[in-house]
């Protein structure tokens, strides 16, 4: 099961979130079939929202969104306040020619656009205040530079994000994935500031560390150095949707009357993929036909769709 730490350094100078999250975006990447750079890209997103989640207090569901315009179109990853994840991309067979370097050229396949942080509340009272949305141009399109450049700018959090998918040629294609976020907190002591951004850009990939079987707390320890901390939490991160065949229903209710009619004479059922995993729920002609006949459940009435 996948990890993800969140402590202090002593001090009080920063909190830091560690996260290893191979088996989380093993699954993503084989439910989604992405092609190698956009398995890259949808990895990091999805591990820097559960580090992001994990630092936000109140929230029902977190949204991080890039809208570039790269060939993969755009990515989306949710995470919620247990530490689920799911995401999907646009055009998952993208794909760009590396890098100079022979890395994966994420920022080729996001382009130019605007990385979003979308916070929403209030599920379980069933009112739903306004979500709360920030956004910002996409500055890198390497995505750790985005998170650590919309911190800085929408929450006036200076911070330093690493994330990193490490990728194999054969299933399950995912060697190695995690990420490392280090938010300075107000009043942070410069001293301590100029030794972890130091620390963090000389460190190793966090990939390597995690293909030689480090745990978050190894990830800390590396970006953190000489730095005494204090671990405050420790949470499991996976792959989780939220589909069901009871919402895949409601759905096709919500489409109407005629709709659920013409699906029962001309296809004889109906077909619903969830863009969020790739699941795919079959409704058959009796499931249709209850559904019309059930009168008073007006069909078609605009229906709650977490
Ligand atoms: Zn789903």
């Amino acid at each position: 099961m996948d990890k993800l730490i969140h402590g202090i350094v002593a001090g009080g100078d920063a909190r830091f979130y560690t996260a290893v999250t191979t088996a989380t975006v093993t699954e993503a990447v084989l439910r989604h079939g992405t092609s190698p750079t956009t398995s890259a890209a949808l990895g990091r997103m999805l591990t820097g929202a559960a580090l992001l989640g994990a630092s936000f207090k109140d929230f029902d569901r977190l949204t991080v969104k890039v809208e570039g315009s790269g060939p993969v179109g755009g990515i989306t990853a949710e995470a919620t306040k247990e530490g689920t994840v799911r995401g999907y991309v646009k055009n998952p067979s993208a794909e760009v020619p590396a890098a100079e370097n022979g890395k994966f050229n994420v920022r080729g396949i996001i382009g130019e656009g605007t990385f979003y942080v979308i916070r929403e509340f209030g599920f379980d009272i069933g009112f739903r205040p306004e979500p709360y949305i920030g956004s910002v141009p996409i500055v890198s399109g390497e995505i750790a530079e985005d998170f650590a450049y919309y911190l800085a700018k929408s929450e006036q959090i200076p911070s330093a994000v690493l994330l990193g998918v490490l990728l194999q040629n054969k299933e399950p294609y995912v060697t190695a994935s995690g990420g490392v976020m280090i938010q300075m907190l107000p009043g942070a002591n410069q001293h301590i500031v100029t030794m972890i951004e130091d620390t963090v850009s000389h460190a190793p990939h966090v990939t390597e560390l995690i293909r030689n079987g480090a745990a978050p707390i190894d990830l800390a320890k590396m970006v953190l150095g000489e730095l005494p901390f204090e671990v405050l939490e420790e949470r499991e991160v996976s792959f989780k949707c939220t589909c069901s065949l009871e919402r895949a229903r409601t759905m096709i209710a919500a489409l109407g009357r005629d709709e659920v009619e013409s699906m029962l004479t001309e296809d004889k059922g109906a077909m619903m993929t969830c863009g969020f995993c790739n699941e795919i729920y079959q409704l058959s002609e009796e499931d249709l036909e209850e559904m019309l006949s059930t009168d008073g459940e007006a069909l078609g009435e605009a229906r709650d769709h977490v």
